[in-house]
């Protein structure tokens, strides 16, 4: 197999020493390390790169006093897309962040690093494995861990790679109309299956999969720890997303007997998301799914426990129990539950589109789609920063991307430094007071059908679309008890009604006691990813005065 290539300019010697040392001695087995002093012979390098089809991971270049340009070199490389743009600079040098920050800002540079100055300086080769790790995610992984065989366009096949993808599972996936779909259910003595099929490649028994459910593949996998009928629990957390991770996370590192449902993947929506740049501590951003994954595993290292796939199908309340009812007809039994099942995307209402959705209309950001867009024409329906994150992110595939707003501008609704990110981008254009109104496609979407909202004028073109055009909140489960503003958001604190008698709801409380809710499904959330994951943090501490009143009162 090919070895991608880590290419590295430098034209300050020490600078070039120091680096090319650190990177021959720890990556040299698996990646080829390729050392320039100039840019001329770099751009060589670069082309014989691309002519052999051997993939860059990172392109490095210096930047600082004695190389000023290196900012503007790096930005007119040309480079896979799948690279990750890294400029170096020396420890101290204060005068470059500004333009370093500017550079990432307008998505010209991915990230930065500092010189190792030691032999061994582990900070820098932390920061070189996740790097090299995104670049690899960027690729596509080729540890398979799962085999997933389905017909591309096809809705079950497509959220499971989501779903894959975003719970961290090495899957390869074949189109069962190729010839390396067929090669491997032949190989795993699958005939005339049911699509899709999924293949645990992970286990011993290498188990195969027809058309399962999502309950099916968790207990294949062993996602599914039972519980006792009788088990109780202090505290039940509906959502895995940052609200749900957060609270996990203070829940079990105080002591509380926690036990998280999630019914798709860790994350929640800010797992869909490619990078978050303005989450506290992470100022080079950090990919959502990686985030999240974290927060999971330092929620289960403090002792929560996780039961995936399985949705929260209602509340119950008998006496000081609170009992919240699951998918596969179970129930869990706790003093106090966390709301914090967020929000899904609004749909677009457009007949001829939703027959068509996974098959050339998505909702969300689907991070797996993205490479499938290579030489697309592709449409971004919304105008807030979930919308244009996921434009960013195209772009890096697709041939061009139109982001489409029905206001006349996106200043109202996304962050200023995207906006600037996309006046930079070269093959994203926004397209105002725009909507889409129809399409045409039978097995794919073969149109799309704009309106201009001013005149009326419409304007059929080819394209694929994404549609990010605002959210629900997903609390439908709850029924009446829960009281809800008139769009479904949970209400909690001095908002929600309560019974007479009983005390005013606590700061985060809902209408039920011990219930609380915490994050987008709440109404008056902020939307943002620490807001959500401070809201469950806070929701726990107000779950520990519910749990003291209870115990006072048995
Ligand atoms: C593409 C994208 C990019 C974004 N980028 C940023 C950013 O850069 N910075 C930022 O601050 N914010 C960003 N946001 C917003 C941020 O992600 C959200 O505000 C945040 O995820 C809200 O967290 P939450 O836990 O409240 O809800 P969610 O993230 O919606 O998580 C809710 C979880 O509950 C689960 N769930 C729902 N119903 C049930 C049920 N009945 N039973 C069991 N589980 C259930 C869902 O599967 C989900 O995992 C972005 C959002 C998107 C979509």
């Amino acid at each position: 197999m090919t070895r991608p290539a880590i290419v590295l300019l430098s034209r300050e010697p020490g600078m070039r020493a120091l680096v090319q040392r650190a990177l021959r001695r720890r990556y040299e087995q698996d990646y080829q390390v390729r050392v320039h002093g100039d840019v001329a012979s770099l751009r060589e390098t670069l082309g014989q790169l691309r002519a052999d089809e051997t993939p860059v991971a990172l392109l490095m270049v210096g930047y600082g006093e004695e190389e000023p340009d290196g900012l503007s070199v790096l930005e007119s490389l040309e480079v896979d897309r799948t690279a990750l743009r890294v400029t170096v600079v020396r420890w101290g040098d204060w005068s470059a962040a500004r333009p370093i920050f500017d550079a990432i800002g307008m998505g010209l540079v991915d990230r930065w690093i500092t010189v190792p100055e030691l032999e061994t300086d582990e900070e820098f080769h932390r920061t070189v494995s996740e790097f090299l790790d995104d670049a690899a995610s960027r690729r596509g992984t080729s540890f398979e861990a799962v085999r997933l065989v389905g017909h591309r366009w096809d809705g079950r096949t497509q959220h499971l790679r989501d779903l894959f993808d975003r719970n961290h599972i090495p899957t390869g996936f074949y189109d069962a109309a190729t010839p390396d779909g067929r090669a491997v259910l032949l190989g795993a003595g699958v005939q005339d299956p049911t699509f899709p099929v999924v293949l645990l490649h992970f286990r011993r028994d290498a188990t195969v999969l027809q058309n399962p459910t999502d309950i099916q593949i968790a207990d294949a996998f062993g996602l599914f720890e039972p519980f006792g009928e009788e088990e109780e629990f202090d505290l039940t957390i509906v959502g895995a997303g940052p609200a749900g991770l957060g609270a996990a996370v203070y829940a079990a590192s105080e002591g509380l007997r926690t036990i998280v449902l999630e019914t798709e993947a860790v994350g929640g929506q800010a797992g869909t998301s490619s990078l978050i740049r303005n989450y506290l501590g992470f100022p080079s951003g950090i990919s959502g799914s990686r985030l999240a994954f974290r927060a999971y595993e330092q929620a289960w290292t403090f002792g929560a426990r996780f039961h995936f796939m399985r949705a929260a199908t209602g509340l119950a309340r008998s006496g000081d129990h609170l009992s919240v009812r699951l998918s596969d007809h179970s129930s869990v039994r706790s003093a106090a539950v966390i709301v914090a099942t967020g929000a899904a995307y609004r749909r677009l209402g457009v007949p001829e589109l939703e027959t068509l959705t996974g098959r050339g209309v998505f909702y969300g950001a689907t991070v797996s789609e993205a490479p499938a867009m290579r030489g697309q024409q592709v449409y971004v329906a919304g105008g807030g920063n979930s919308a244009g994150q996921a434009a960013v992110h195209l772009a890096r595939y697709a041939e061009h991307v139109t982001i489409l707003v029905r206001r006349p501008t996106l200043a109202e609704t996304m962050s200023e430094y995207l906006i600037k990110e996309i006046d930079a981008a070269p093959n994203i254009t926004v397209r105002p007071r725009t909507e889409v109104v129809g399409g045409t496609g039978t097995e794919f979407v073969e149109s799309l059908r704009l309106r201009d909202v001013g005149t009326g004028a419409e304007e059929e073109v080819p394209g694929v679309l994404f549609v990010l055009i605002g959210a629900e909140p997903r609390s439908h489960w709850l029924g009446d008890d829960v009281a809800k503003d008139r769009r479904g958001y949970v209400l909690t604190g001095d908002a929600a009604p309560h019974e007479p008698g009983l005390p005013t709801p606590a700061l985060l409380e809902t209408s039920v006691p011990g219930v609380f809710a915490a994050g987008d499904v709440r109404h008056g959330s902020v939307k943002r990813v620490a807001s959500a994951v401070g809201e469950g943090a806070l929701a726990v501490s107000l779950v520990q005065p519910h749990l003291g009143w209870l115990r006072a009162r048995r």
